[in-house]
């Protein structure tokens, strides 16, 4: 999503006649763009505002400012006043960058009011780094659902979601410069709902229309949130050969207590139930997850049931994480941190270790079979080699050629052989 506002950002400046420069010394306004999720993001962004000040005494006009998330968490302005940032722009201010960076010659600038509607809809995002055949597209902003341990309600402001037309208007636009693979996005895409006078259109109707209007690009869509995964979702799913058979979903815990305290507004049955539903809609469908570990209150049995449910989902990948306390949140007003630090790593650990055993074995489960794989380039590690995911979202490293499989073309690949985080096949 950050990538994806970095983009936007750039867009908007580039048509306001702003340049861009290859490295920070070059530059006369250094943007950061920046994310709250964790304690530890928002402390990478600290130090790397005061690595950047060292710039400003070869270019006393220099202006540094933060955008994103973090805009609407510096309540305390405390780096503008130690004039270590010039201005803040919160997400949905992105429209007025220019006229803060302008102002902030002579003062230092906050634009951080979020909005109810603003969705970017009338602006094409323009690639920032040179156009692979993967583009990542926005179809919502926002979300309030508030659980119990999330700043992003706070950061990013009400759920909203993108007219279709515009949506399409910027797939066409990827495709017209050699794009065959689209991500749909959002922080919980999957909420998607946009009313026009005639129907509402859901995330399942905007799906079956994107991949049936556009039979040659392949779908992907990131994040889904458990509670708005239907059933027609995975018929959708089912029914159209270019949306990708892979779901990130993620659980956060296997524990119903801790659920219920997190405010996921679901139980441990009911997500297990979901990923029931959709092995058997779509059999062979790759499942990934986020986890926290050591959410308030998190006693050993909970951390079991969490490690059983991910035995049981057989997720392909998961993005752990340790619980990290964040101001204004309702865990943060109304509960404690009781989880020791030991504890919380102690606990990360393991899951790690059990997600990168089931990885391995969900892997090995491939040898032998054939994939179609859209190559995505040449290998980082070999010259020889090619790479290219499967429409379960898995990396392939396989002998050939951009000749014979230019970026954005099909192989068919047989897996030989496999780690936890990659396949390796030949071209039948
Ligand atoms: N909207 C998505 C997730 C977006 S945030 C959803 O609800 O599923 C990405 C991930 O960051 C979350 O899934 C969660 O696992 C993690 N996360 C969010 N807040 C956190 C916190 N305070 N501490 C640790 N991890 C957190
Ligand atoms: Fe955060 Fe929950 Fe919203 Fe996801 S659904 S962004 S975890 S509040």
């Amino acid at each position: 999503m950050n990538f994806s506002d970095s983009e936007l950002i750039a867009t908007i400046l580039t048509k306001q006649n702003f340049q861009f420069v290859d490295s920070a010394d070059q530059a006369e306004v250094i943007l950061i763009n920046t994310c709250s999720i964790r304690d530890n993001a928002e402390q990478r962004i600290y130090k790397r505002v005061s690595e950047l000040q060292h710039l400003r005494k070869k270019n006393k006009q220099l202006k540094i400012g933060i955008v994103g998330c973090m805009s609407e968490r510096i309540d305390d302005e405390k780096m503008i006043e130690e004039g270590k940032i010039n201005f803040l722009v919160g997400p949905d201010s992105y429209k007025n960058i220019s006229n803060v960076i302008f102002q902030s010659e002579n003062e230092r600038v906050t634009d951080v009011l979020l909005s109810h509607t603003e969705t970017y809809e009338d602006i094409v995002p323009e690639k920032l780094i040179e156009q692979g055949i993967s583009a990542f597209v926005a179809i919502m902003r926002g979300c309030e659902n508030f659980c119990a341990y999330c700043v992003v309600p706070y950061t990013r402001g009400k759920e909203r979601s993108r007219p279709p037309e515009s949506i399409i208007l910027e797939i066409q636009s990827h495709i017209d410069k050699g794009v065959a693979e689209i991500t749909l996005l959002g922080q919980n895409v999957n909420s998607y709902q946009f009313s026009n006078n005639l129907k509402i259109i859901t995330f399942p109707l905007l799906l079956d229309e994107l991949a049936g209007f556009f039979p040659h690009v392949r779908f992907r869509f990131a994040t889904s949130h458990p509670k708005d995964l239907s059933d027609e979702l995975l018929h959708i799913m089912a029914k159209h050969q270019n949306i990708c058979k892979s779901i990130h979903l993620p659980m956060q815990s296997g524990s119903s207590a801790v659920l219920h305290r997190m405010n996921r507004k679901y139980s441990r049955e009911w997500y297990l139930q979901r990923i029931d539903s959709i092995y058997e809609i779509l059999p062979g469908c790759t499942i990934s997850t986020d986890i926290i570990t050591g959410f308030c209150g998190e006693t050993h049995e909970d951390h079991l049931e969490t490690i059983s449910a991910m035995k049981y989902a057989n997720f392909f990948h998961a993005f752990m994480f340790k619980y990290s306390e964040r101001k204004g949140t309702a865990a943060a007003k109304t509960m404690d941190d009781d989880v020791s630090e030991e504890v919380k790593s102690e606990r990360l650990t393991e899951i790690i270790a059990i997600q990168t055993q089931l990885s391995k074995k969900h892997n090995e489960r491939d040898i032998g079979q054939v994939f179609e794989v859209l190559v995505e380039g040449v290998s980082k590690r070999n010259d020889l080699e090619l790479m290219g995911r499967t429409t379960g979202n898995k990396v392939v490293i396989f002998e050939g050629d951009l000749k014979m499989y230019p970026p954005g073309s099909y192989a068919k690949v047989k897996i030989d052989e496999c780690s936890s985080a990659t396949l390796k096949g030949c071209v039948v």
